[in-house]
């Protein structure tokens, strides 16, 4: 069926150049994979699905891979083109995890495996697997190196905080936000982190679909009504470099990044070009490293061991319950990335080159 395929397409193909990016090497495997990602406006997801394309296509399979662009309704209409087209497995990392349940219902009726791919589907008892990192540890590892950065520890304080989270259709962004406040919180509490616009349920931090216009908007509004009267911001806890990029941008209009009013400690997570480069050049204090290779790996070998009838490894069996059952997962280890080891971890492991960072 690979010709029906790429001539078919994903059906919204046209809503996005280049978004159908149909293809196959023809070895006689026979066997078709589809490949459902969110957006490519953040750069991990474009790796994530380039690794994936890859290394399906190099074992032999067929993959038909669509980004969805952040639109939800895109993204399900994807998927179920690639389920009328009879793929043999769905790898999915889904725009609103919520959104996929008759989707999902579809695929189960056409007996089509579905392999989660670093975020969660909720509400399906049909998610057979799930890869991704380990998110909580992700959180604990942003709040930890604030934690270290300011000293809290020993006492020192008190600092104003500003608190940003992900997107609230994200089941990874209550993971990211869990794991760091379950080291700052305390530190909020006793009053060494101060956060000036009492902004401190995740609800009120959330910033729809990752949107980092929206973190700059959000504070802007912020700094204009809480910080106007002399006083400074001294750290920023941001779950994702995009959104860190944002709030940088408000901060930079407003004179922060000066000698005399120094950008506060700021955190990310992705490792992205323009956030290491910012890293680098002492705006963003540091970023999360997901390899993207490693989860690109480990989903194929997930989804290859289902195509083949084999039991996927996995790792944890307790943690991701998506409301109608836990799915059984393997979590992959994040790593803490600053200006003193970026070059190891970046550039040693060849994930990025010293020109992609310059
Ligand atoms: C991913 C993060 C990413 C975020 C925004 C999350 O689901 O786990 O790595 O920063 O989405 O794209």
């Amino acid at each position: 069926g690979l010709g029906l395929l790429a001539a078919c397409g994903g059906g919204n193909a046209e809503n996005a150049e280049g978004a159908d990016n149909s293809s196959g090497n023809g070895d006689g495997n026979d066997q078709t994979v589809g490949l459902a990602m969110p957006t490519q406006s953040s750069e991990r997801w474009v790796r994530d699905g380039e690794n994936m394309q890859q290394l399906f296509e190099d074992r032999g399979y067929d993959v038909e891979m669509q980004y969805g662009e952040d639109d939800v309704e895109t993204q399900v209409s994807q998927i179920e083109n690639m389920i009328t087209q009879e793929v043999d497995l769905l790898v999915i990392a889904s725009i609103d995890g919520e959104a996929l349940t008759s989707a999902l219902e579809m695929a189960e009726a056409s007996d089509i495996p579905v392999v989660s791919y670093d975020r969660l589907i909720m509400n399906s008892d049909h998610v057979s697997y799930y890869a991704t990192f380990d998110n909580f540890q992700v959180g604990v590892q942003q709040g930890e190196y604030i934690e270290e950065a300011l000293s809290l520890g020993d006492g020192e304080g008190p600092y104003n905080i500003e608190l940003f989270a992900g997107s609230p259709d994200d089941n990874n962004a209550y993971f990211f936000w869990d794991g760091a406040m379950s080291v700052l919180e305390p530190y909020i509490e006793e009053g060494q982190l101060v956060v000036q616009s009492e902004q401190t349920d995740f609800e009120q931090a959330s910033t729809l679909r990752w949107d980092g216009a929206l973190a700059q908007e959000r504070m802007d509004n912020i700094l204009s009504s809480e910080y106007s009267d002399g006083e400074t911001v001294d750290v920023i806890y941001s779950p994702f470099d995009g959104i860190s990029r944002g709030v940088i941008s408000s901060l930079e209009n407003i004179g922060y990044g000066s000698d005399d009013l120094p950008m506060p400690v700021i955190t990310g997570q992705d490792a992205e070009e323009a956030s290491v480069r910012s890293i680098i050049n002492d705006n963003q204090t540091m970023t999360i490293f997901k390899d993207t290779r490693a989860l690109a790996e480990q989903a194929v070998n997930m989804g290859e061991a289902l195509l083949e009838g084999e039991e996927p490894e996995v790792n944890d069996t307790e943690t991701y319950d998506n409301g109608v059952k836990v799915v059984p997962s393997y979590l992959l280890e994040p790593e803490v990335v600053d200006k003193e080891n970026y070059e190891e971890v970046l550039i040693d492991s060849g994930y990025y080159s010293e020109e992609d960072l310059q």
